[in-house]
């Protein structure tokens, strides 16, 4: 039996492990993908305050990590199939065994959203990333197209182009939802060229990625862009938004255009459940306000259980 039962070990569930560990609580983060959520995909993290040097996802995340096992933080690697939210005592179904808790902290973040144009699924993981810091390896001096208008889009962009010869900036509109040092930067990248107006609406290959369709939307025109024919291949990474990670809260907790409605101590609609980050309906999501969220949620926890136990 734990108190706390942390789903989700970005940095909203992680911050809450912190902060729930060091209370005493006995605290389990349980996290069936990769440790840092969406993080480890992001190059670097210039705004997380005191995120100076070395200030990667990677590297945060690994921080994060050990500051929470260091006060007694139990992290495991289990995929949750199935919560029960009925009684006093909640408990969280995962492949091989089933956990039991006074409380938990849904932090299970979201996922990126993916076009839905023919060839997409087909060439993810041979041209088609929507990770930059796991992949722009892979297209060292290749060209590559960056789809999307918003922070994410743009500083990948700017990332890649470390790595790419040339960036492709491909923009379903002509202004954009970044913020505007980050379009200034992305602008005065002369390895950056923006092609506004235009959606990919499939991507071609024979067993490699080798073009992709466009269509202007204002005009309805569609063009294809070909690889160079020396490279033979080129790069397509997707940042188009997210999708909050809530299939398995469906009925379970009050939910608002998938995301988990929350007050502002974190409290769910069901008691003894909390939820932090991204998966949660709120203004700004950063990792900033995941971590501020998952401490939160964490500290009403405990509230929640000395009261309640
Ligand atoms: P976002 O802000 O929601 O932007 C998504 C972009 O993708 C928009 O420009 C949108 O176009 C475009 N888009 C959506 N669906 C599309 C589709 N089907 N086809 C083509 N384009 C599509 O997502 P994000 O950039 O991932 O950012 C998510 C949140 O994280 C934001 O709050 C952002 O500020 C934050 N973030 C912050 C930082 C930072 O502060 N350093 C870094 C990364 C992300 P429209 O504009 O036409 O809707």
């Amino acid at each position: 039996m734990y108190d706390l039962i942390i789903i989700g070990a970005g940095p909203g569930g992680l911050a809450a492990g912190l902060y729930g560990a060091r209370a005493k609580m006995k605290t389990l983060v349980l996290e069936k993908e990769k440790m840092g959520g969406q993080i480890v995909s992001t190059s670097e993290v210039e705004n997380y305050p005191g995120s100076v040097e070395n200030a990667t996802g990677p590297s945060l995340t690994k921080r994060f990590t050990e500051q929470a096992e260091k006060f007694g933080a139990e992290i495991k690697m289990a995929n949750v199939k199935e919560v029960n939210f009925d009684g006093k005592i909640k408990e969280v179904v995962c492949d091989n065994e089933t956990y039991k808790a006074k409380s938990i902290v849904i932090a299970t973040g979201a996922s990126p959203k993916k076009i839905g144009c023919p060839g997409e699924k087909e060439f993810t993981g041979k041209g088609v990333s929507y990770c930059a810091t796991c992949d722009a390896d892979f297209f060292e001096d290749f060209e590559v197209i960056v789809v999307g208008g918003g922070d994410s889009a743009l500083e990948e962009a700017i990332y890649l182009t470390k790595f790419a010869r040339k960036v492709y900036l491909v923009h379903r509109r002509d202004t954009f939802k970044a913020c505007n040092t980050v379009i200034e930067n992305t602008k005065a990248n002369d390895k950056i060229e923006m092609w506004l107006n235009k959606e990919i609406i499939e991507i071609k290959g024979d067993g490699i990625l080798e073009s992709v369709v466009l269509k202007d939307t204002v005009t309805g025109e569609t063009s294809e862009y070909f690889a160079d024919e020396d490279d033979g291949t080129m790069g397509v990474f997707i940042f188009i938004g997210f999708n909050p990670q809530t299939e398995l809260f469906k009925d379970k907790v009050e939910l608002r255009n998938g995301y988990i409605v929350t007050d502002e101590e974190m409290r769910t609609n069901i008691d003894g459940v909390f939820a932090a980050g991204d998966v949660r309906e709120k203004s700004l999501r950063q990792v900033v306000t995941a971590a501020a969220d998952g401490a939160i949620a964490a500290v009403n926890a405990e509230k929640y259980i000395n009261e309640n136990f």
